[in-house]
């Protein structure tokens, strides 16, 4: 199965795609993910993204898209993949379709998650990463039981660069202009699935089960 999970920041995608990781066994892809281990590795790639990804400005399609065409072709992507934060431009979705044609696969569903966007500041405000494992909190909807620490691997818990408030209404402003035209495109291709991103993250899963099922 092969997936694209589309939403603004802070709507549940990576979440979504952690649980889709665990219940259908197929990776999950994030360009964020990997845009931001580049960064804290210092690596070329990171070099280039970290004053994009500061000001909240997407990085140049042209990386993000050869990261995709390597990533996707690696062998643990062969039976399906979950594709978080990509495509977020006109130009990555064409590039992503060509590159697909040429190896002869499909997708399977655009799940588009809507939010409100003063619901969106709040979560993202608030939100706090496991620098380990990745597992996401909230301060108030979602705390761990021990603050500052995670509640599935114990390691320590910290908070996004780009998750301050003007940051993130920059990139809200980005996703409205570059990534919500998406929704047109792929309506087009007649695969994109629209679901309210609202209630529990369990209950938001449920309803993305039924979609792709
Ligand atoms: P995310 O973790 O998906 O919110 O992404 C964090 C930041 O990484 C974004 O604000 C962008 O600067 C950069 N980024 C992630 N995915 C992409 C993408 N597909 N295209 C361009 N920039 C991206």
């Amino acid at each position: 199965m092969r997936l694209i999970l589309l939403g603004p920041p802070g709507a549940g995608k990576g979440t979504q795609a952690k649980m889709l990781k665990e219940k259908f066994g197929i990776p999950q892809i994030s360009t964020g993910d990997i845009l931001r281990k580049a960064v804290s590795n210092d690596t070329e790639l990171g070099k280039q993204a970290k004053a994009y990804m500061g000001d909240g400005q997407l990085v140049p399609d042209e990386i993000v898209i050869e990261l995709i065409k390597e990533k996707i072709k690696e062998d643990d992507c062969a039976g399906g993949f979950i594709l978080d934060g990509f495509p977020r431009t006109i130009v990555q979705a064409e590039k992503l379709s060509e590159t697909l044609e040429e190896m002869r696969l499909d997708i399977d569903a655009v799940i588009d998650f809507e939010v409100d966007p003063q619901e969106l500041i709040v979560r993202l405000t608030g939100r706090r990463s496991c620098s380990n494992c990745g597992a996401m909190f909230h301060d108030e909807t979602r705390p761990p039981a021990k603050t500052g620490v995670c509640d599935h691997c114990g390691s320590k818990l910290y908070q996004r660069p780009d998750d301050n408030e003007e940051t993130i209404l920059k990139r809200l402003e980005v996703y409205e202009n570059e990534t919500a035209p998406l929704k047109e495109f792929y309506s087009k291709q007649g695969n994109l699935k629209t679901l309210e991103g609202r209630g529990s993250a369990e209950e938001i899963f449920s309803q993305v089960c039924d979609l792709i099922s």
